[in-house]
């Protein structure tokens, strides 16, 4: 039995990392007035910190969950709020564009039919449609390519589509900050450095600064970062992620003008993608098993991020792997430079499911992470979630989520490296690495 006990009403509650579970959750904290607490929100830097995963031009949000009917209503009740919240802002932060989802074969795999069980379930049908390969290329002829390579069974959920995640945290922060949320940020006064504790019981954090800040409940929000600052066990390991931009011509955004967000065989090559933006961009990204960055001594990956090194892009063989894959699925991008790419890191947990729970260590010490890369759809209602867990409610997120010691499958620790020797093929590469062969 866990010796954890909610909060009191008027307590104290710290917050370390104003990413999307932090700001989320002192969002849900702050709103309950009957509660009463004092909510204060710790951060290396201003918000949206520049290396944060949450902080980007733009992320999914799916409800195509494979087998997680948790996750899928969790996204279907964040997809109302979005919609809500494109009502508060000038300029919409939610896309409806629609996903578009492959399974990489003739015929749609057990991970897609999955999905599509339960969105058909939850009583949505009308929101699928699926497509076989002359009625992919007939709607999108850009893509007849990865028809022709195999890539030829899909289905378009017409819900769903992408935020612009940086813009959103900024609609969160200022939500918070409108419901009395304190923010302590820099870094020396928000980096938190250690945890202040009495036996089991955590009473506060120590910043970088040497301030200690008393607490009546601490909750570890640090997304990557959280392994690096308290043992988690080997439970949630930091893996750096590979993104891409290119800046079509006029011509090429003309010709992809229909691309909703697509999912080229996603659950197994990992694949994904995004339409073009206003600003010209398209983004494409990989969902894998990633990189590491092993610090010295304990080895444990901590995120090495163009904050901590300014010239970074990405690994070489990164680089060769998109090629590749692009060539077989939307090859009209072969001709285009890679205009910005960054290695983004993930909270991975061992089974892919975030961790939302009192540590073992610690009687009254909760963490939220080991969001493996696919937490940010959630923002507007996973704080809700974390709130729950905070005051100790019992309930199927708070056992899917809850502290688990999962034997990991053969080989998860054992990751490549990013390397700075001149001939790893996981080195950075430089610019011209990044142009067009074709041009
Ligand atoms: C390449 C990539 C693509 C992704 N694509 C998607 C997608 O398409 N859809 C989707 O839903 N999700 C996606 N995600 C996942 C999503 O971005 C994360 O799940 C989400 O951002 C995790 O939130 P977080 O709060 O745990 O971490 P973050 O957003 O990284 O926030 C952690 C915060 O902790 C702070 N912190 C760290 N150390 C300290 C310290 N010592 N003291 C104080 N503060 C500290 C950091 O500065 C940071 O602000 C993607 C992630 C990556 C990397």
């Amino acid at each position: 039995m866990s010796s954890y006990q909610a909060p009191k009403a008027g307590s104290k509650i710290i917050i370390v990392g104003g990413g999307c579970f932090g700001l989320s959750t002192a969002l849900s904290l702050a709103t309950d007035k009957s509660k009463n607490y004092t909510v204060v929100v710790y951060d290396r830097e201003e918000i949206p910190v520049r290396d944060a995963a949450s902080n980007d031009i733009s992320k999914v949000v799916r409800m195509d969950y494979g087998d997680s009917r948790l996750c899928m209503e969790l996204a279907i009740d964040s997809i109302d709020v979005w919609n809500q919240w494109n009502k508060e802002t000038q300029v919409p932060i939610y896309h409806n564009t629609g996903m578009l989802i492959f399974s990489g074969a003739s015929q749609l795999c057990e991970n897609e039919l999955h999905s599509l069980k339960h969105i058909r379930n939850a009583g949505h049908a009308d929101w699928i449609e699926e497509l076989h390969g002359d009625q992919i290329t007939e709607r999108y002829p850009y893509l007849e390519t990865a028809v022709n390579n195999g890539i030829s069974a899909a289905y378009y959920n017409k819900i769903g589509g992408w935020c612009n995640s940086s813009e959103a945290i900024k609609h969160v922060y200022k939500k918070c900050k409108d419901n009395g949320v304190q923010f302590i940020l820099g870094k020396e006064t928000g980096n938190f450095e250690t945890l202040v504790c009495k036996g089991k019981s955590v009473t506060g954090i120590k910043t970088r600064d040497g301030t200690t800040h008393h607490a009546d409940r601490v909750i570890m929000t640090a997304g990557s970062w959280t392994p690096s600052l308290l043992d988690m066990k080997k439970q949630v390991i930091a893996t750096g992620q590979i993104v891409v931009h290119f800046r079509p011509s006029e011509k090429i955004k003309q010709t992809l003008k229909n691309l909703p967000v697509w999912f080229g065989d996603f659950s197994r090559a990992g694949f994904y993608g995004f339409p073009i933006n206003d600003d010209g961009v398209m983004k494409v990204a990989l969902h894998s098993t990633g990189y590491l960055n092993p610090r010295q001594g304990d080895g444990v990956s901590v995120p090495r991020t163009q904050s901590t090194n300014d010239q970074d892009t990405i690994p070489l063989r990164a680089v060769q792997e998109f090629r590749e894959y692009l060539q077989l699925f939307l090859p009209i991008t072969e001709e285009l430079d890679i205009t910005y790419s960054r290695v983004c890191w993930y909270a991975d947990s061992v089974d892919g499911q975030f961790i939302v729970a009192p540590h073992p260590d610690y009687d009254n010490l909760i963490v939220a992470t080991g969001d493996s890369g696919h937490a940010m759809k959630f923002l507007p209602m996973i704080g809700t979630r974390i709130a729950q867990i905070v005051e100790n409610i019992d309930n199927e997120y708070s056992r899917a989520w809850a502290w688990r010691t999962v034997q990991p499958r053969a080989g998860f620790y054992d990751r490549p490296i990013l390397g700075d020797e001149p001939n790893s093929p996981t080195r950075m590469v430089t610019s011209a690495h990044l142009r067009s062969s074709k041009l």
